[in-house]
């Protein structure tokens, strides 16, 4: 056993602990931590480039964000895409603060500007668009959004989803230039790189958290070492379970109230690639689509540029499907089946009834053919030909279901922590990365609270993220946000017209 007590210790090496990790010691300089990583290489699981979509959610395309209103024509609410973009507004404050003090990679290296679009098809979903557009424009935050229903426009924005699409077929979009493409593992890695480098700090690879019980000053932890199954204990006075699939399983081990009842759900994912140049350099954007009607919150489906690897392709998903690992590359089949309790099979089965038409959702994707794939795919783009695309996995989503929900599902990102601060875990999945600096300065401002009162500790917390005590989304704060959002573009070198309008 080791002798000394950790300030802090990371389960998990992905985009949560390496914004939090990097936060923390930016905040107290000489705090002694170490990250334990389960998987051989860091952000290999939902973090990594090809895991997820890249997108930096901030309200611009995502339609689910904006439900349309139960009663046609009442005004559009656009409360949640306002609040997702002032969180997204925070991780860009954290990245330019970590460009410019040389703890992330060049911007080049893992962000790029990429238009974001939603597209609708038929009457009744172009009004609504129109209307939706309408009532962000009136928020600073969306002034640059514009709205077309005509063909030689949506044809200069998007030519592969207008091409061989019938004249009689309504559809519109709305595009924003300003939206962005990022590669959450990259700059992962590199954070946790610059981490593992700083005095007191350690960064493991291959490590994986068995246990996690409460011990006199905090936390102890049991960790195996992958390659050789030799397993040490270690101690720390606060811990962060960032281990996105893993977190349920760590929780059930460490027996906190917040873990009773609670169960966990795993929806996998798949995309069709496309890596043909002659297709992939026609299509510059995020066209995301409306949700599938009996979805539930889930988002819609997406045609995306991507920039992976040093490659430019493109990716059409998600396409949810079956499994019962928890985690992409070091779950395990019993995931599932090992996580179920006494005490959270109730909250499994009055989900599962809850949300019958979800299932069945769940159900249809999961046995669907590639035939049926490439419809879909044809949805936005007809002239794709099958020879161009094949089927690969992306990251899985694990869904926490709490007894006190009732069944009901929230697909959201929830920070939990122990009563006395010691302890912060994360759960849920969208929007994810994108809103990862506000994630870590909520953790922060639980666990944490004397680090901010103190007067230097503030200074260096708003230095990072200078809205973190702030409403960014109030109209008030309106200006503040143009000029510090130019600057951050800079920065980030991200030159698009966001305050146009
Ligand atoms: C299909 C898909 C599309 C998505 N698209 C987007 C998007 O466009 N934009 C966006 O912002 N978000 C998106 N997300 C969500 C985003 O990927 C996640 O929210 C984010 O990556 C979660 O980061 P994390 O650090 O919590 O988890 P992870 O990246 O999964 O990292 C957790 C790490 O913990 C490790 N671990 C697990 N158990 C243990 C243990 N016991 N001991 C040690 N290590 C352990 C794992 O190996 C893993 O590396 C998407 C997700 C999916 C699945």
């Amino acid at each position: 056993m080791s002798s000394s007590v950790l300030d802090a210790i990371f389960i998990g090496g992905g985009v949560m602990s390496a914004h939090l990790g990097v936060m923390l010691k930016r905040l107290a300089p000489r705090l002694a931590l170490e990250v334990y990583e389960a998987g051989p290489e860091l952000a290999r699981e939902s973090s990594d480039g090809w895991n997820n979509a890249g997108t930096g959610h901030a309200g611009l395309c995502e339609l689910n964000y904006t439900p349309p209103p139960a009663v046609a024509g009442a005004p559009v609410d656009v409360s949640k895409a306002v609040e997702i973009f002032a969180r997204f507004e925070q991780s860009r404050q954290f990245w330019r603060y970590a460009v410019a003090h040389g703890l992330a990679p060049r911007p080049a290296e893992w962000i790029r500007p990429v238009p974001h679009l939603s597209l609708v098809r038929g009457a009744a979903q172009i009004d609504f668009l129109r209307a939706r557009q309408a009532a962000l424009r009136a928020h600073p935050f969306f002034r640059p959004m514009e709205f077309s229903a005509e063909r030689e426009v949506l044809r200069r924005w998007m030519p592969l989803v207008v091409e061989g699409r019938g004249e009689a077929e309504p559809i519109a979009a709305t595009r924003i230039e300003a939206g962005t493409d990022v590669n959450f593992g990259e700059l992962s890695r590199r954070l946790l790189a610059w981490l593992g480098a700083q005095e007191g700090c350690r960064v493991f690879a291959g490590h994986r958290v068995t246990q996690l019980r409460r011990a006199d000053a905090g936390w102890e932890l049991v960790v195996r070492h992958e390659a050789s199954g030799e397993t040490r204990s270690v101690r720390a006075r606060f811990v962060f379970v960032g281990a996105g699939g893993g977190t349920i399983p760590l929780l059930q081990t460490a027996g906190l109230p917040v873990a009773r009842g609670l169960g966990a759900f795993p929806i996998a994912g798949q995309w069709l690639v496309c890596e043909n140049p002659a297709v992939v350099a026609r299509h510059e954007g995020k066209v995301d689509g409306p949700p599938p009607p009996d979805s539930g919150a889930l988002g819609g489906p997406h045609l995306d540029v991507r920039q992976l690897e040093g490659k430019r392709v493109l990716l059409f998903g998600p396409f949810a499907t079956w499994t019962t690992k928890f985690l992409h590359r070091t779950g395990r089949f019993t995931d599932l089946p090992g996580s179920l309790r006494a005490d959270n099979l109730g909250t499994l089965i009055r989900t599962g009834v809850h949300n019958r038409v979800l299932v069945r959702f769940l159900v249809r994707e999961a046995l669907q053919s590639m035939a049926t794939r490439l419809r879909a795919l044809r949805v936005f783009y007809p002239e794709a030909r099958d020879a161009d695309w094949r089927l690969v996995e992306a990251g899985i989503r694990v869904q926490a279901l709490k007894q006190a929900d009732a069944g009901r599902l929230y697909f959201g990102t929830e920070v939990v922590t122990a009563s006395d601060g010691t302890l912060a875990a994360l759960l849920g999945a969208s929007p994810g990365a994108s809103v990862s600096a506000n994630i870590a300065a909520q953790v922060i401002q639980r666990c944490f609270p004397e680090r901010l009162r103190d007067p230097d500790g503030y200074a260096r917390m708003k230095e990072m993220l200078p809205t973190f005590d702030l409403e960014l989304g109030e109209p008030a704060a309106a200006e503040d946000y143009a000029r510090q959002s130019a600057e951050i573009d800079e920065v980030l070198q991200l030159g698009t017209a966001r305050s146009a309008g």
